[in-house]
């Protein structure tokens, strides 16, 4: 390798995992993902049994989008959308390994006082009292960054101490430079989060990038995490 070259400060746009990690990730998201059930109150959850992945970020930042193409199922993204299941914690069951939790979207500009009330009870409730919640995705729509209500969640997820994996969606939208600066930026921003990975995963649904390592990193945490 050039000696310039290995100097150079080297910026990836895609974290690297080893190939067994990778293939795991496949064979695990390949496996059935079905709808368990939808609950609003947390007294209502499904007992703790797998350890859970949970998915929240603002209304429209890709998070259906996101759920599809990592499980490859269109399905899945609608039941949550389904009318009256968009307030709801949705369960589904993948491979018997692990829970995908589809939080209810937060910032939407027309919700009610009473209803971002009730959010951040059901959240904070959920944050607090669920000993198999192993991560927390927190998408952030690439072409925004870090918005006041995606800190809000932050704070509540570094004082509750669960861990978080920034996921920054749309990238497709960006140039490379600027996808760059926006992962710059980002890094830099989540060094006084204790709860937070110190990298976000960049991805697009639309293009399919960055899926297969958010793949393999949450399939890390399923219950056998056999990576052979
Ligand atoms: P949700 O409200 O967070 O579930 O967001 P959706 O998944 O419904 O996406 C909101 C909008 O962003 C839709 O118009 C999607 O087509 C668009 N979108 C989502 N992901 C991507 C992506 O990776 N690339 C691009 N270009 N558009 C996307």
């Amino acid at each position: 390798m050039h000696k310039s070259k290995q100097n150079q400060k080297e910026i990836k746009p895609v974290l690297q995992y080893p190939e067994n990690e990778l293939s795991y990730g496949r064979w695990l998201f390949s496996q059935p993902c079905m709808f368990l059930r939808g609950v609003k109150n947390v007294e209502n959850l499904e007992k703790p049994s797998l350890p859970e992945i949970a998915f929240a970020g603002r209304s429209n930042c890709g998070k259906s989008s996101l759920l599809n193409a990592l499980t490859g199922r269109k399905s899945l993204a609608r039941t949550s959308k389904t009318p009256g299941r968009t307030q709801q914690l949705n369960f589904f069951d993948l491979g018997e390994k692990l829970w995908l939790v589809d939080m209810p979207g937060y910032g939407y500009a027309k919700a009610s006082k009473k209803d971002i009330a009730e959010w951040n009870q059901t959240i904070h409730e959920y944050l607090r009292g669920r000993p198999t919640l192993r991560r927390l995705c927190v998408l952030i729509d690439s072409r925004h960054g870090i918005k006041s209500n995606d800190l809000e969640i932050m704070a509540m997820l570094d004082s509750t101490a669960v861990n978080y994996q920034i996921v920054l969606t749309k990238t497709d939208k960006l140039s490379s430079n600027a996808l760059i600066k926006c992962i710059e930026v980002t890094t830099d921003s989540l060094k006084a989060h204790p709860a937070a990975l110190p990298n976000p995963i960049a991805t697009s649904s639309q293009k399919g990038f960055g899926i297969q390592e958010l793949r393999a990193e949450i399939a890390a945490l399923a219950n056998d995490g056999q990576i052979g």
